[in-house]
């Protein structure tokens, strides 16, 4: 029910129409009963700053952020957590003393379903496909457990280049190295973590794999194959490493989770109904 007191929070995006994050929060927040609504803002690049300034004087509590404005919004923001800093995108803002503070939970949301595997990431080598803006949440989390070495692989050798550049110094991209796609067969023998941060396989084009079946059988035993799609579910990437005994993890668990730090920071509460969430997605894309 909507009264006088709702409280307003959303998603930011152009387009913003496909977005589940309105399905997730607000399931969440009629399970805890609060009077809040999260709605869809769809906003043209060119409109940032009104929005932004909108969304003060009307008192928005926080919003999600989705492409194009993940780095657009950066000099908008009072403080930018060192997260975001770091990977250089923000996907979420709260409002705290009067000011935005941004923050990237896409980092916690992909290392989420990876701390529950009592696993010693200091021993395992991470393969990560593509080396966009997704790949950079997936670097400083494979940081954040530790692994030993982390290896990005992309088609393109100067941006490849300029995506390590960007890590120089920082303490969240540690053992980085940077490999053009051709280096994919030598890697993979030592990949016990291979993540798809590309989009290849997402629906509409679900028969597609950013690598051959004969590839992903040399992935060494007990590896994890980490799709950040979840449409289709499972998308041949992770039926390709089904095949070969792999332990497959899709990306809603990463979608739930980033959503659910959002929901604690722009709430203040220390725990959210993650479970309610993640139903919520699983009853909508009928899983
Ligand atoms: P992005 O910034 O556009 O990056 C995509 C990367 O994939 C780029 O490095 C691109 O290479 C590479 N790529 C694209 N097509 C390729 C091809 N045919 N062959 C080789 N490389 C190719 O996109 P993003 O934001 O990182 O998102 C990537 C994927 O992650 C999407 O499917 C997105 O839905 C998913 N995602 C999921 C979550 C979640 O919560 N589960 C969160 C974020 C993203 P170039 O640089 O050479 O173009």
């Amino acid at each position: 029910m909507i009264t006088g007191k709702t409280k307003l929070l959303g998603v930011i995006g152009h387009p913003v129409e496909h977005s589940l994050s309105p399905l997730m929060h607000n399931a969440a927040i009629a399970n805890l009963g609060l009077d809040y609504i999260y709605l869809p803002f769809p906003i043209k690049p060119q409109d940032l700053r009104a929005a932004m300034d909108g969304f003060a004087a009307i008192g928005v509590v926080g919003f999600s952020v989705t492409i194009p404005h993940k780095q657009a919004i950066i000099p908008f923001l009072g403080t930018v957590q060192p997260i975001a800093e770091a990977v250089g995108a923000v996907n979420t803002v709260v409002r705290k003393d009067g000011q935005w503070l941004g923050t990237n939970t896409d980092v916690p949301g992909f290392v989420s379903p990876l701390q529950n595997l009592q696993i010693d990431w200091q021993q395992k080598q991470v393969v990560i496909l593509g080396n966009g803006g997704a790949a950079r949440a997936v670097v400083a989390g494979c940081t954040e457990l530790g692994c030993q070495k982390i290896h990005v692989v992309g088609r393109n050798l100067q941006r490849l280049k300029e995506f390590h550049q960007s890590w120089e110094n920082s303490p969240l991209a540690v053992n980085l190295q940077v490999h053009k796609w051709e280096a994919l067969r030598e890697l993979i023998p030592y990949a016990d973590l291979l993540v798809n941060s590309t989009p290849i396989g997402m629906y509409p084009k679900v028969n597609e794999s950013p690598l051959s079946q004969e590839e992903m059988a040399e992935l060494p035993s007990g590896a994890i194959a980490y799709d950040l799609i979840y449409t289709p579910n499972p998308t041949q990437f992770l039926q390709q490493a089904q095949t070969v005994g792999a332990v497959a993890i899709d990306g809603l668990e990463m979608l739930v989770q980033q959503g659910a730090v959002a929901l604690k920071m722009w709430l203040d509460r220390a725990d959210v109904p993650v479970d309610v969430m993640r139903q919520s997605l699983l009853q909508y894309l009928g899983r």
